[in-house]
């Protein structure tokens, strides 16, 4: 699976599957995206490859984590949790080819924007809340 940022300088490769995807409704994610929610993957670090444009990252850290974006079109491309370092966060619209996963669910949906209401079939967890894969990722380590 590839991807890339929206000029097409920084592109990614993963070798492994997609551990977990998700629609986020955090004010953090609102406001960072510039969107009314994020649709947001985790893969494993250890399967994430800069295959072109490494000059082009720059990044910012909160927490501790740490987000990279390309310097020439602003697009954050993926974001690192310096603590576990098992994962890496990509947002699913850089994705170059279907992922061949759906999204799984939603989280912090009570803080959603007011002018969105999802109405699929997916769970709708009112705060935060990590998938059993991911979980079983973490614990692999
Ligand atoms: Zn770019
Ligand atoms: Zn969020």
């Amino acid at each position: 699976m590839t991807g890339e940022c929206s000029c097409g300088k920084v592109k990614y490769h993963l070798n492994g599957d997609i551990v977990t995807m998700y629609c986020c409704h955090c004010s953090k994610c609102r406001k960072s995206s510039g969107s009314s929610f994020s649709t947001l993957a985790i893969a494993r670090l250890k399967d994430f490859h800069l295959s072109d444009g490494e000059a082009c990252l720059t990044s910012t850290g909160r927490d501790d984590f740490r987000q990279y974006y390309c310097k020439h079109c602003h697009a954050w491309i993926y974001g690192v949790s310096v603590k576990s370092g098992l994962g890496v966060l990509l947002p699913c619209g850089t994705f170059s080819e279907d992922p061949s996963k759906k999204i799984e669910f939603h989280k912090y949906y009570e803080s959603r924007a007011s002018w969105v209401d999802i109405n699929d079939e997916l769970p709708k967890y009112a705060e935060d809340h990590n998938s059993p894969a991911l979980l079983q990722m973490l614990a692999e380590s």
